[in-house]
């Protein structure tokens, strides 16, 4: 799955700062913690005040637009990044689609605090959104794969039913990063990502970030910020800045640990089921190689219930037992601990960065042990 533009876009992010440099200047962006700037007589300039705007957050914001090819807005967290969107795009009366297999903290603030406000909330299972009616709706959700289900829904034939009935389309990208998957391109409207996740990496900091090309929605989603009061901190931003360095080396190395991984775990007689959308066995395979960039990191592993689930987590040696995915060390939970609607052997696998054989043989002995 070679893409040479991407390639190409993925250097001119790494570079991106050449281009704002002068001699003496520090190659890493300064980690700037200013409330106030240096501002007499009428106010002029980029800086003003540190609710507006950061350098710290223009360096990580200007690398990111680089990789989504759209503008961007970072803000504290994942969910900051969806409460954003919700607030600065909803209206009271307005219809909204969300998965009901993809985060679950996006209906919970959707039905805690938006319901109330008069915006109506519907769900749909992601492997069907592609026939569900669109009619109505201001914003249609989607999350692809699906997390922990990992199931696919095609964005571009959404995206264009949605629109032609009015809504925009959202795409929660978190499991692919903009490497991965690229919803503009199939003609979403907006984009939102946990950086916290794979973008950052390093299991230390949360952040998010909305990208989106309309001028006037990415505006919107500034406003939102800057009035909210909703922003990232300066040392955040600068830890983001530094993981996103390295993305496109660790997303590789996971997705091909994942792709291999998948298959033998598939093979594996303690293994009751896996589902991954680069095994030929998942449903979406053929829409999967179309609109994905790479298969991702998550792998869902069924085994006997809920003792060998733990047992499995718990004997390897290098597999974190955590919540959260997407870092450069390998990581698994079951889901049904926090009542997801999986069996309770279900096992979501983050895979990480580990060389591959030494991962593989301690998966394998977790295996065969039980
Ligand atoms: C983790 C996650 C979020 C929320 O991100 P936080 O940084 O924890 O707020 C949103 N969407 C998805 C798909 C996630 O995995």
């Amino acid at each position: 799955m070679a893409s040479p533009d991407l390639d190409e876009r993925f250097a001119r992010t790494l570079h991106h700062r050449n281009a704002s440099l002068a001699a003496g200047d520090p190659l890493a962006p300064p980690i700037v913690p200013a409330s106030a700037y240096w501002l007499p007589g009428d106010p002029a300039g980029e800086y003003q005040y540190g609710r507006w705007t950061n350098p710290t957050w223009t360096a990580l914001e200007g690398a990111l637009a680089e990789l989504e090819d759209a503008g961007v807005v970072t803000l504290p967290s994942g969910m900051a990044a969806i409460a954003a969107v919700f607030y600065a795009t909803l209206r009271q009366g307005d219809r909204v689609l969300l998965p009901s297999d993809g985060y679950y903290t996006t209906r919970a603030l959707a039905e805690k605090f938006l319901a109330p406000l008069g915006v109506q909330f519907e769900t749909c299972p992601t492997a069907e959104v592609e026939r569900a009616p669109l009619d109505g709706y201001r914003l249609v959700w989607l999350e692809t794969p699906s997390n922990p289900g990992l199931d696919v829904a095609d964005i571009a034939a959404v995206a264009l039913r949605a629109h032609a009935a009015g809504a925009l389309v959202v795409v929660d990208n978190t499991t692919m990063t903009p490497l991965g998957q690229r919803p503009l391109e199939l003609g979403a409207d907006l984009v939102v990502s946990a950086d916290t996740k794979a973008v950052a990496g390093h299991s230390d900091v949360l952040l998010g970030h909305v990208a989106a090309r309309d001028t006037g929605l990415i505006a919107q989603i500034r406003d939102w910020r800057r009035y909210a009061g909703c922003i990232p901190g300066p040392f955040e931003a600068w830890l983001v800045h530094r993981g996103l360095e390295t993305l496109e080396l660790r997303f590789d190395r996971m997705c091909s640990n994942a792709e291999a991984l998948a298959a033998r775990l598939a093979e594996h007689p303690n293994v009751r089921r896996v589902v991954y959308p680069g095994l030929a066995a998942h449903p979406a395979h053929s829409l999967a190689r179309r609109q994905m960039r790479r298969f991702g990191a998550l792998i869902g592993l069924t085994l006997a219930d809920r003792h060998a689930a733990e047992r499995f987590i718990g004997g390897c040696r290098f597999v974190r037992p955590a919540t959260s995915f997407g870092g450069l060390h390998t990581s698994a939970e079951r889901r049904a601990r926090w009542g997801d609607a999986v069996p309770e052997g279900f096992v979501r696998l983050s895979v990480g960065c580990e060389p591959r054989e030494a991962l593989w043989a301690d998966i394998k002995t977790a295996l065969d042990r039980l």
